[in-house]
């Protein structure tokens, strides 16, 4: 099974949205296999967010990323990464579809309440970017044999 990461940003913290937007994964069927609330620091954003580096909002990207601690969240799931991107929605929350997490909860371009990992090579550097081994948890969920057909698993 595939995991992804899931970053809760600072923006969720302070607007109290923390449980809404974990149920929602947890809701899915997703399974949460590791989480930890983590300070960010430049050194850890401006690897996370490399691409970005050049961007002339990078400095307000990082400091807002700094504004609280974040929740660092590693969900495992069947095809878990595009799952989980597909429920985040696009980055602006203004265009985002209704129904999506960005689309229900958010009007920001940068306070777009979460990050998700955005490909399967990505999501494997991310989460050891933000989770020690020992950090990330194995356990078989009880419900397993009717969240997915025997021939899916
Ligand atoms: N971002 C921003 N302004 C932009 C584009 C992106 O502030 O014009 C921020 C936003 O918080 C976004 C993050 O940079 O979530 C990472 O950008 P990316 O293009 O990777 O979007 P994502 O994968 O988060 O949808
Ligand atoms: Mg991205």
């Amino acid at each position: 099974m595939e995991k992804t990461l899931v970053l809760l940003k600072p923006c969720t913290v302070q607007r109290g949205l923390v449980g809404e937007i974990i149920s929602r994964f947890e809701k899915k069927g997703l399974k949460l296999i590791g989480m930890k609330m983590m300070q960010l620091t430049d050194e850890i954003l401006c690897e996370h967010y490399s691409h970005l580096r050049e961007k002339p909002f990078f400095g307000i990207l990082k400091d807002s990323m700094k504004a609280t601690p974040v929740l660092a969240c590693c969900w495992e799931g069947i095809d878990a990464v595009r799952v989980v991107r597909t429920m985040t929605g696009s980055t602006n929350g203004r265009n985002a579809d209704p129904g999506t997490i960005r689309g229900d909860y958010c009007m920001s371009n940068q306070q777009n309440i979460v990050h998700a990992s955005d490909s399967l090579e990505t999501a494997a550097v991310e989460i050891k970017r933000f989770f020690k081994e020992e950090e990330l948890f194995e356990y078989t969920p009880s419900n397993l044999n009717f969240m997915y057909a025997l021939d899916e698993m």
